[in-house]
């Protein structure tokens, strides 16, 4: 094993491991020399994405807004490598409606799986995670940006923005640095599926060319990349930071 791998040994769970931002960041993370879990709801995607990563990578099927699923993933954790080094809290859904539109089954499933899976998948982690380890939680430039038709998603990410600072003052006694990534508008499977139609998506692509400063909208990679920066010693002195990965996009 190579010594230059930035995650030689480190035992890492990716949660929406199985798709976008959270399968290329697993990737990444393997790449680097972890070993690492990932979780999603739907065991033939999540079988699918252990196939893809190898030896190196284990799938639990969870949901992370449903804690027995939670505490079941951590068992499973405990008794196959007994701690973990590395959580990268990724799982989230996005449902675009105007202010007038939304429903009550809308905002209490973005709440139930934006803030509330994040915060318990991070809380049930605490018992498994090495003092001096690392978290990073998947917050969004919409939590600090407004943006039509995005009132509740853009809230529970601004919910994870103040997530990064408060845990980071809460578990300063072990050392445990904890840091959010927040992208800009990313190519993936999740992205297309909240636009209506194929003719949407072409749009959008088409109008993020002149919102974001670079001129285009990001890969998945290029977020696991910075997830792997916040998730090893590289970031060793950073800690309750908001890292944009954007183009450019917060400044403007
Ligand atoms: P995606 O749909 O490709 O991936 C989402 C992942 O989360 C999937 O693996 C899915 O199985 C998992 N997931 C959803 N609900 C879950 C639940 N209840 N329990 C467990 N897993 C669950 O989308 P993505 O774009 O890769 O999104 C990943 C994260 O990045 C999300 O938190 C999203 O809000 C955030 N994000 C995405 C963008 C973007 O433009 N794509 C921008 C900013 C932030």
């Amino acid at each position: 094993m190579s010594t230059s791998q930035k995650l030689a040994g480190k035992i890492a769970l990716v949660t929406g491991g199985n798709s976008g931002i959270g399968l290329a960041t697993a990737q990444r993370f393997i790449a680097e020399g972890a070993y690492v879990f990932i979780t999603g709801r739907r065991q033939a995607e999540l079988d699918a994405a252990v196939q893809q990563l190898g030896d190196s990578a284990f799938g639990v099927q969870s949901d992370v807004s449903n804690l027995a699923d939670l505490d079941r993933l951590f068992t499973v954790i405990k008794e196959q490598k007994g701690r973990l080094d590395v959580v990268f809290a990724n799982a989230g859904i996005a449902e675009f409606a105007p202010v007038e539109a939304v429903t009550e089954a809308q905002y209490d499933r973005q709440f139930d799986i934006n803030v509330k899976g994040l915060f318990f998948t991070v809380q049930k982690a605490l018992p498994l995670l090495t003092d001096g380890s690392a978290i990073v939680l998947m917050a969004s430039i919409v939590g600090s940006k407004g943006f039509e038709s995005n009132s509740v998603y853009s809230a529970t990410k601004a919910a994870i923005r103040s997530l990064a600072r408060t845990l980071t003052s809460d578990l300063k006694a072990r050392r445990i640095r904890v840091n959010a990534v927040s992208p800009g508008p990313i190519e993936t499977p999740g992205l297309n599926s909240v636009l209506d139609s194929p003719e949407q998506v072409a749009a959008f692509k088409a109008q993020m060319v002149t919102t974001v400063p670079l001129g285009r909208i990001g890969d998945a990679d290029e977020i696991a990349k910075a997830v792997v920066f916040l998730a090893s010693d590289d970031s060793s002195f950073v800690t309750g930071v908001e890292l944009f990965v954007d183009g450019g996009m917060a400044q403007v």
